[in-house]
């Protein structure tokens, strides 16, 4: 049996918004955490392989709740425009590129299915844990239909590589496509309840889907234990998603106090993404986004900061997400720093620890340093309390361990 491991001489963040810990230390056995606490009370197995992080920040691997890791370029055309060996080489670099900027979980809202996660979880390439939710289930000109207005084909989905959107306009539609997306090994289902900014047919006011179409998809995931996230923007189209039963509403731009308070009833989790709309909004024009898009990125942006303030104010759970696509990939731990503008840097970093844990039902297992979890560690250089821009990047995370395995050591550097 391998040795304990013990990661000393470190600030600790556990994760559940505690004080942070002072010169203290985490004892790590095969994939679990089995002790915490100041270094000099802790017993250290003689045998243990000791590593001093150097008065350094020990945190929870961070968890970002809304990625799309197959999006390695901007635009659907990602798929026909090149041959799929060279995207799915791309994929895993996006994968291995996440985990080196301290996640060691993702929830992937759409775009790969369990081909990429059985890849990371079989060791073939260095990654985060995905969640992946495979298609996404999208109305006809919905949120999900990359269809061009001039075309009337999408590319066929090739299992076990590609999940391109699923096309569902009835209850039976989407019950099937649901219970497709389950076999390829979706962890949750991911629906498109609203129109979007980087959809080429609709505007992001509408609501999409009917509540009969999103339940018969949140049915078929709770048959076997699994939740629905829903893209949302309005009230109503808030307000759909919850009527139907999802408890992970993403972006929710333009929510209002009432609808806030119906999710806090509910126990639904707000999932902010707003990295993305300041992303696109600065960087978009340069990467060919198209006017149009821009032009809802930037009112969707500008309902991101209020929205957040109204679900903190209402006391509902506030998760974390990125949302990035394509050249922007690197940059999902700005989402922490745009949240601390708002919720402060203790909370920013709870919402992506313990609180997505929570969202993703692996509270038991991640989100927090505690014996008896998994070993999802990572020491970064500075304090994110005093400076929680550092995590922007990724040089600044030094390393990364996940389940007790380290996957990348750079302290030394
Ligand atoms: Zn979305
Ligand atoms: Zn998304």
């Amino acid at each position: 049996m391998a040795p304990v491991i013990a990661l000393q001489n470190g600030l600790i963040i556990d994760g559940t918004g505690a004080d942070p810990l002072v010169k203290s230390a985490v004892l790590v056995e095969g994939p679990n955490i089995i002790g915490v606490g100041p270094s000099d009370r802790l017993s250290i197995p003689s045998d243990a392989r000791v590593i001093d992080v150097g008065g350094r920040t020990i945190l929870p691997g961070l968890i970002d709740a809304h990625t799309h890791l197959g999006s390695t370029d901007l635009g659907p055309e990602v798929l026909t425009s090149q041959p799929l060996a060279v995207w799915a080489m791309k994929v895993s670099q996006v994968i291995e590129n996440t985990l080196d900027a301290g996640f060691t979980t993702v929830r992937d809202a759409g775009g790969i299915d369990g081909g990429f996660a059985q890849a990371v979880a079989e060791g073939h390439i260095r990654g985060p844990r995905i969640l992946p939710s495979g298609a996404m289930i999208s109305q006809t000109g919905g949120h999900g239909d990359w269809r061009q207005r001039y075309q009337e084909h999408l590319s066929p989905t090739i299992p076990g590589l590609t999940a391109l959107p699923a096309i569902c306009d009835s209850p039976d539609d989407a019950r099937k496509a649901a219970r497709e997306q389950l076999r390829r090994g979706a962890t949750q289902i991911k629906v498109m309840a609203a129109g979007g900014a980087m959809s080429p047919a609709d505007e992001l006011a509408t609501t999409q889907l009917t509540v009969e179409e999103i339940a018969a998809a949140v049915h078929e995931a709770r048959a076997v234990g699994k939740i629905v996230m829903a893209h949302t923007y309005s009230p109503a189209s808030i307000s759909n998603a919850l009527d139907a039963g999802v408890l992970s509403i993403e972006h929710g731009n333009f929510l209002d106090e009432k609808t806030a308070a119906k999710m806090k009833t509910l126990g639904a989790f707000l999932v902010p993404t707003i990295t993305t709309y300041e992303l696109i909004d600065t960087f978009g024009e340069s990467y060919g986004v198209p006017a149009f898009n821009l032009e809802k990125i930037r009112f969707a942006k500008n309902g991101c900061f209020e929205s957040l303030r109204i679900a903190t104010a209402a006391g509902v759970k506030i998760g974390s997400g990125s949302d990035l696509l394509g050249p922007m990939q690197p940059f999902k731990a700005m989402e922490l720093s745009l949240k601390a503008s708002v919720l402060g840097p203790m909370a920013a970093i709870v919402s992506a620890t313990r609180t997505n844990a929570e969202l993703l039902g692996l509270a038991d297992r991640t989100g927090t340093i505690e014996s008896g979890k998994w070993a999802d560690i990572i020491v970064v250089e500075g304090n994110p309390l005093d400076d929680i821009d550092l995590l922007r990047n990724k040089d600044n995370v030094r390393l990364v361990m996940k389940e007790g395995a380290i996957l990348k050591d750079a302290l030394e550097v």
